[in-house]
């Protein structure tokens, strides 16, 4: 038998039944070609993208590559896909769709375009939006070809013709005939079209660098001269001067002729913050957000995939534009956990932007004030490199903190959320004419019961986390390993009856100000008031603008925002976080109300800080309260360490739905078996929880069971995990594995 050389394609379909490679001959394709293949029984052309090459025994079955329709991902972004296949144990479709420009993947329309082709004609949709449903249902009948491209427009806007014809897989004619039947426009447009030229940037001089600042940039430099792969944690307190040291960095690059993304909480992406990205490292600097519609996204990627940007700016899922040539990343307020994606693939930006700097060998710089805490281990492990700035710049002082002590003020027969303390702070500051912001942490569904007397929360004496209080059965349950008590109608500690129910929402605080501040101003700003694009960023221009009294609003609010009048802020419940189900909560709490204390006094008055809480002595609130991150992360470690919690040991969360709730018993036991008795083999130590109902039970009439694992989650038991997980299941059984989840639901 001889051998025959075979290009490996991985097939641009979300069945899990597909997710491997094929072998196709091939006359002409390098790694990354977008392909178009025969496949299948029928021999369906359908797309794909060639990972790699092999050898294969010469066979009549063996198919070949129909045509090469470009170039898609670079080898880079092949590695990365693989890498990534294993770390979020996922398919390869799941990352393929991360890789590829937006829109490409939705719906009915798979596949995607070849790119740098001279451009001039553009098309865009030209149907009143009322016609659109009937036009589109009626061409999918008789024209399904004719039907994708308009599907398409009304996804992308406009793009231009030869992209159209790619995307949807299609000739000219098809998109003649549309524009003969007057469905869709096609016109003349400049390829060199600059979509930043309407703004007018005005460009800013770097400052002249402290010492610790030059320090840190001259450190970071040598990594990019040095083509280095370096992990880099970037700590010092708010206003200290990181993000000076970053855009240093990062313009540094630039001038050497690389590339850079720098990675921001999408919070943050307030046009200010771009502003100063903008002015400091020149035009060729691309903002890509969620806020942007997907033909706006789309056009950004192909910009950036054409070479002409330099540094992308934008939330986690920026770290996947085509950006080649990377000499630096940054990613700001590393701590923050929307990093971590919890849809599929459910991939953490921190560790894919650790593995394209591995790959380009550059430089990842990690900043915060508050480092996670996985960070700040490998810090002391040496994994990482710190540089600190400990001055804050200009010495500007941190503000005054005062921890009301909540269980005094039901004592004193104060039923209200706001304390007599932050009442009168409150009235001090409408009177003077100074805003207040009051945040308020609600997260999910948990609710947490504390005792108002003495501040007792329920634990789970297993996994030392708080117990959820469960409405329809009045139970307490743990929601890592199922253990279940009755609620209780007295304290166990103190026999007060004064049970609290915690799960205040922001509107309730609204009109309680309302009722104490009849003529102040409000502005609420959480989940319900900022969908829609821009919703944050109108919230907060008009409490800045229009110097409203007071702004309330969940943690949402407390990132990278500087309003220099804001002299009060205000901790509504900081015992919310503390008790939420989940083993970050001491993290997230101490994070909070250090990145809250940060936010007061920013002008030239000295700020005030409120933070009311049950439990005044929990030692996270004191270690908070002093800004003592030391001091919390030699507690915490070892409480982490005690547990086996991350960054020690891994969580794995599995939940299991579907509607037919046998189908989903079964299939959760099958796989805790298979994991169990695969890890046994191997010898890897491991506990597993469950399977257990999931938290919350039953959604959409979906049932919903769940199985937590403890492990050392490493390539090998990834790659394990991912065997037993991706594999195909009945039609309405869906399985979601997430590893060291924000949410354990
Ligand atoms: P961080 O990112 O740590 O919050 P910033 O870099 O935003 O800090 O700096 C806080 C403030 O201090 C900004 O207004 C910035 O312009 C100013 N600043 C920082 N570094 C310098 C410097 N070297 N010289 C003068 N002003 C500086
Ligand atoms: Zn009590
Ligand atoms: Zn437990």
């Amino acid at each position: 038998m001889s051998l025959v050389k075979v290009a490996k394609v991985i097939i641009n379909n979300p069945s899990k039944a597909v997710d491997k490679c094929f072998d196709y001959m091939f006359d002409e394709a390098c790694i990354g070609d977008h392909v178009i293949v025969p496949f299948g029984r029928g021999n369906t052309k359908t797309d794909g993208v060639v990972i790699g090459f092999g050898e294969t025994e010469e066979s009549d079955k063996l198919k070949k590559i129909d045509c090469v329709l470009g170039r898609i991902l670079s080898q880079r972004d092949v590695n990365l896909l693989k890498w990534m296949r294993t770390r979020c144990v996922c398919t390869y479709y799941d990352c393929l769709k991360e890789l590829l420009p937006p829109g490409a993947m939705s719906g009915k329309n798979k596949g995607y375009g070849g790119f740098g082709d001279k451009l001039l004609k553009y098309a865009s949709l030209c149907l009143e939006p009322e016609l659109f449903d009937e036009v589109l249902s009626e061409l999918e009948k008789k024209a399904p070809a004719q039907a994708k491209v308009l599907d398409l427009l009304n996804q992308l806007g406009e793009i231009p013709v030869v992209h159209l014809g790619e995307l949807a897989m299609t000739t000219r004619g098809t998109i003649s005939a549309l524009k003969k039947k007057g469905y869709i426009n096609i016109f003349d447009k400049s390829v060199e079209r600059n979509p930043f030229s309407e703004e007018k940037i005005v460009t800013t001089q770097p400052l002249k660098p402290n010492a610790e600042q030059k320090n840190a940039i001259d450190y970071i430099n040598s990594k990019v001269d040095n083509n280095e792969f370096c992990g880099i944690l970037l700590r010092g307190i708010t206003g200290s001067g990181k993000t000076e040291v970053y855009l240093q960095a990062v313009a540094h690059a630039v001038e050497n002729n690389k590339k850079a993304i720098i990675l921001v909480p999408e919070i943050s992406l307030t046009p200010q913050m771009s502003e100063r990205f903008k002015s400091r490292l020149g035009k060729k600097v691309a903002v890509f957000h969620s806020g942007l519609s997907i033909g706006e996204r789309y056009d950004c990627w192909n910009k950036i995939k054409s070479g002409e940007i330099d540094v992308v700016v934008g939330a986690r899922s920026a770290i996947f534009t085509p950006i080649d040539n990377i000499g630096i990343i940054v990613i700001d307020e590393e701590h923050e956990n929307s990093y971590k994606s919890d849809m599929s693939p459910k991939y953490d930006a921190r560790e894919v932007a650790e593995e394209i700097c591995r790959l380009e060998n550059a430089p990842l710089v990690l900043a915060s004030a508050t480092p996670s805490m996985k960070s700040a281990y490998r810090a002391v492990k040496g994994d990482l490199q710190l540089l600190q700035i400990k001055n804050r710049y200009n010495n500007v002082e941190l503000p005054d903190v005062n921890i009301v002590d909540l269980r005094y003020e039901l004592s004193n027969g104060n039923k209200s959320f706001l304390s007599i303390a932050l009442q009168e702070e409150i009235r001090k500051n409408i009177e003077s004419g100074q805003q207040t912001i009051l945040f308020l942490n609600r997260r999910g569904f948990s609710t947490f019961v504390s005792c108002r007397s003495c501040g007792y929360a329920a634990m789970c004496p297993e996994c030392d986390i708080a117990l959820t209080y469960h409405k329809f059965n009045d139970t307490l349950v743990c929601h890592y390993c199922g253990y279940t008590i009755n609620n209780y109608s007295v304290c166990p500690k103190c026999k007060s009856s004064a049970i609290r129910y915690f799960g205040i929402g922001t509107q309730k605080v609204e009109e309680e100000l309302k009722k104490l501040f009849p003529t102040a101003s409000v502005i609420r700003m959480d989940n319900d008031t900022t969908r829609g694009k821009l919703a944050h960023h109108k919230i907060l221009k008009k409490f800045s603008e229009e110097k409203i009294d007071i702004l309330v609003g969940t943690q949402m609010i407390t990132k990278g925002l500087d309003f220099p009048n804001v002299s009060l802020v205000g901790v509504l419940a900081a015992d919310m976080m503390l008790y939420v189900d989940d083993y970050q909560a001491s993290e997230r709490t101490f994070q909070l109300i250090t990145q809250v204390c940060g936010r007061a006094g920013r002008g030239n008055t000295k700020g005030r800080a409120v933070i009311q809480t049950y439990s005044p002595d929990h030692w996270v609130i004191e270690c908070a309260s002093h800004q003592d991150f030391k001091e919390f992360y030699k507690k915490e470690i070892y409480l982490r360490k005690s547990m086996n919690y991350p960054p020690f040991g891994d969580i794995v969360n599995i939940i299991v739905s579907g509607q037919n709730g046998n189908d989903v018993k079964n299939t959760i036991s099958d796989i805790s078996r298979n994991i169990c008795s695969k890890f046994k083999d191997l010898g890897v130590e491991h506990t597993l929880l469950g399977p257990t109902p999931a938290p919350l039970s039953k959604i959409n009439n979906k049932f919903r069971w769940r199985v937590i694992l403890k492990c050392d989650a490493s390539e090998k038991e990834r790659e394990i995990l991912r065997e037993i997980v991706t594999v195909p299941q009945k039609v309405d059984v869906n399985v979601s594995l997430d590893i060291n989840p924000n949410n354990m639901m």
